[in-house]
């Protein structure tokens, strides 16, 4: 299969690749072959490499038509889950979940990191669903997991040990949700204890909230540092105070979590929804400092989130709106050179094999956007796309499959 006169963007660039803006690539064998500059050197569209879903919650999605929309009041919005989720069956769950990895195969998605509610040491329901999917999905869609859990239920020693032991089992990533704690580092520090001794990554929502004396963040980060050659692979998730502190402050944070290596998400759906008053048009919007990250020295991902819950009425699993959201909510411009925030650093804070660069030898898991430059990008033109997924086209794969 050929692909020509296509645009990629630098950053998705693999090392080695000839000078050049606009480029003619071959597939084959269910990888990409070859990379060249154009014979025709006007851009016909935009080739990207599959996005990367780096933190969604296919746990609850769906629902707010039973639990409804909370208004932005994110601790409204749990509790009412709290009360809902005891009357899900494992089957009800895999229904909603297996809606979520469709649309995001049909949006190009190769992988897709969600967060399981884990309230108490039991595992939930959600665990066995997710795990019938993932087997489901195999090869197709990567899917990965997170234990979500309030910090506070690490305070108990057992406790935290059983959700490791189990979230290992499961091949999971362990997780917490960090927001203004009363002994934060101590908890904290009982989380890396068990990262470390089950050998698990580790994935914080940490900060959702506009108070500026929410710092997890900066705990976090100097955690990791402490932990020298033994720190896991963090991901942090919100940081929506970093947005409401003074600048100096939060560059200082961000620095060490550049020195941590941490793998920051924003989530711009959600915390639009989320943060800022309700009672007038609200002013801070409760993104976290992005330009400011990346200019530290982190490599930033955008993801999506929540869909069609309490937390997040709306949306979608098409991480290319999340991106076109983004990119206005924060001012990331040019936008092309935003897209590596849902393609490879989200494939790296997700410690994927694929990087997301696109050179000959990697996996033909590509996106051709219709659009001709970074102006066209959030338009619903330029963002229509054909998905190719091991070097055939998406629609034509599942043509034949209900031919046969
Ligand atoms: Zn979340």
């Amino acid at each position: 299969m050929k692909l020509e006169s296509l645009h990629i963007p630098g950053g998705l660039r693999a090392e080695g690749l000839a000078q050049a803006e606009v480029f003619d690539i071959t597939l084959d064998e269910g990888r990409v072959a070859s990379v060249l500059p154009a014979r025709n050197a006007v851009a016909r569209g935009t080739l990207i490499s599959c996005p990367v879903d780096a933190h969604v919650h296919i746990d609850k999605n769906y629902s707010v038509r039973e639990v409804g929309p909370a208004n932005g009041n994110l601790f409204a919005a749990i509790g009412r889950m709290e009360e809902r989720r005891a009357q899900w069956s494992v089957e009800h769950i895999a229904q909603r979940m297996e809606r979520a990895a469709q649309q995001a195969w049909r949006c190009g998605t190769r992988a897709l990191r969600t967060h399981l509610d884990w309230t108490t040491p039991e595992a939930p329901r959600s665990l066995p669903a997710f795990e019938q999917l993932r087997e489901r999905w195999r090869g197709r869609l990567e899917l990965q997991f997170v234990s979500l859990t309030p910090l506070d239920v690490f305070a108990d020693a057992d406790a935290g040990r059983r959700i490791a032991r189990a979230v290992r089992q499961s091949g999971g990533v362990l997780g917490a949700f960090v927001f203004r704690n009363e002994g934060l580092v101590h908890k904290l520090g009982r989380v890396f204890d068990l990262a470390q001794e089950h050998g698990l990554a580790l994935d914080f929502h940490v900060d959702e909230g506009l108070d500026a004396d929410a710092t997890g963040l900066r705990a976090i980060a100097q955690l990791t540092i402490a932990r020298g050659s033994f720190r896991p692979r963090v991901v942090c998730g919100h940081a929506c105070s970093l947005s409401v502190q003074p600048a100096a402050q939060a560059q200082d944070t961000l620095a060490l979590c550049a020195q941590a290596g941490i793998h920051l998400v924003a989530l711009p759906t959600t915390n639009l929804y989320l943060q800022g008053e309700w009672d007038a048009t609200p002013v801070p919007r409760g993104i976290t400092r992005l330009r400011e990250a990346a200019g530290a020295g982190l490599r930033p991902v955008l993801a999506t989130d929540n869909v069609q819950d309490a937390f997040y009425p709306y949306g979608s699993y098409d991480l290319l709106e999340t991106f076109g959201l983004g990119v206005q909510m924060a001012h990331l411009a040019p936008a092309g050179d935003w897209l590596g925030a849902i393609t490879t650093h989200a494939a790296a804070a997700l410690g994927l094999s694929w990087d997301g660069r696109i050179g000959p030898g990697c996996p033909a898991d590509l996106v051709v956007l219709a659009a001709g430059d970074e102006y066209e990008l959030l338009d619903p033109q330029g963002r229509a796309r054909t998905v190719i997924r091991s070097g055939r086209v998406l629609e034509q794969q599942e043509q034949k499959e209900q031919v046969q």
